[in-house]
């Protein structure tokens, strides 16, 4: 790596004071900034001229590049290049390119939907704010046939001013690093050519769609500049959580209610799907509480196969059990040899009648 001569990319002697160095920078700037200069190699020489002002603006580093110079040393300077890489990096990144056409940016959203939206597939209607190309200037940033430009004063023209404790050139935060100003600006989208506004989009939901999938509307992200295109919408889903079904992987869980002599029974019973479609369920004598039958492939639908349907029993308890039910019960308990039942009204109960047949 052959030693640059930042004082011959200036332009100016290798005794220049400060001032100097600023003024030849700025002029330099000015002229080979790749917004107003249609040289393919501006972006370069402006890097260039950029770097060098960085180095020798900077006492100490000025010093030690003095002394690379002086020496020839490329080692040494390869160091030193290696060293500076990190504040150059931020001076690369604050560099626009010439204005062109800019495609817009992509935007992001989460998108909440049912069990059954996801499972079996849906219109949604999405609202969401994104940038579109300003109705006032038609996405141009000014008014009029022509751009009307005036030097930006903030930063004589550079695009860059030297702010903040980085004694480096940073984008003009006036100009946005054009280096000009434009005077007939769109008032309505401050010059930028686009403006935030509501849009609502229809998405074709895709039946089996689930948790995690990304979905991609094209076009649908912010517009673009100066012509670009727009960017894309991307889709990410969430399932909201379902009063009667909790899925897990492909597989959809539920619990079901039987009756107590269903359970001691067998029999049938009626469950209904995610799709309400009703299922009639056989069930062996003898269910307990708490366990589960799988039905196979009636769980998420999915490209694939879809995942299985689980049900887990619970029995029925009656909470206000008719008279003729209690004495039934009564009679099984008796029948069970089940001595722990309240067979009397509970003293509660018989406080309660006493009053009653008081009033
Ligand atoms: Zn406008
Ligand atoms: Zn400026």
């Amino acid at each position: 790596m052959a030693v640059k001569n930042y004082y011959e990319i200036l332009g100016v002697s290798k005794s220049a004071t400060k001032d100097e160095i600023k003024r030849a920078y700025r002029r330099l700037a000015k002229e080979w900034h790749p917004d107003v200069n249609p040289d393919p190699r501006a972006e370069e020489q402006f890097k260039l001229i950029n770097e060098a002002y960085h180095v020798l603006s900077d006492d100490e580093k000025r010093a030690q590049y003095d002394r690379i110079l002086e020496s020839g040393d490329e080692r040494k300077y390869r160091d030193f290049m290696e060293y500076i890489q990190e504040f150059l990096q931020e001076v690369w990144k604050g560099i626009r390119r010439k204005p062109g056409p800019r495609k817009g940016e992509d935007i992001r959203l989460r998108l909440e939907l049912s069990l059954e939206e996801a499972a079996f597939g849906c219109e949604k209607s999405i609202e969401y704010e994104r940038w579109v190309d300003c109705p006032q200037c038609e996405g141009k940033g000014y008014l009029g046939e022509s751009i009307e430009k005036e030097t930006c004063h903030a930063c004589e023209g550079t695009g860059r001013r030297v702010s903040g404790i980085f004694d480096f050139p940073r984008p003009c935060s006036v100009c946005r690093g054009r280096g000009y100003l434009i005077k007939n600006s769109c008032s309505l989208c401050a010059g930028r050519g686009r403006v935030a506004r509501l849009s609502t989009v229809k998405v074709s939901i895709p039946p089996g769609t689930d948790e995690g999938d990304v979905l991609k509307v094209k076009g649908f992200g912010h517009t673009g500049e100066r012509g670009g295109e727009p960017g894309d919408l991307y889709l990410r889903v969430v399932l909201k959580p379902h009063p009667v079904f909790r899925k897990i992987g492909k597989d959809l869980h539920r619990e079901v209610f039987i009756s107590f002599p269903l359970a001691v029974l067998g029999g049938v019973v009626k469950v209904k799907t995610l799709s309400g479609e009703e299922l009639e369920v056989f069930l062996q004598p003898g269910v307990e509480c708490g366990s589960t039958k799988t039905i196979p492939g009636m769980g998420f639908p999915s490209s694939g196969s879809a995942g299985n349907l689980v049900l887990t029993f619970r029995i029925e308890v009656p909470k206000d059990p008719s008279g003729k039910i209690k004495k039934l019960l009564m009679k099984l308990a008796k029948e069970l040899g089940e001595k722990g039942v309240d067979t009397e009204p509970h003293l509660m109960e018989k406080i309660r009648r006493a009053i009653q047949s008081v009033l």
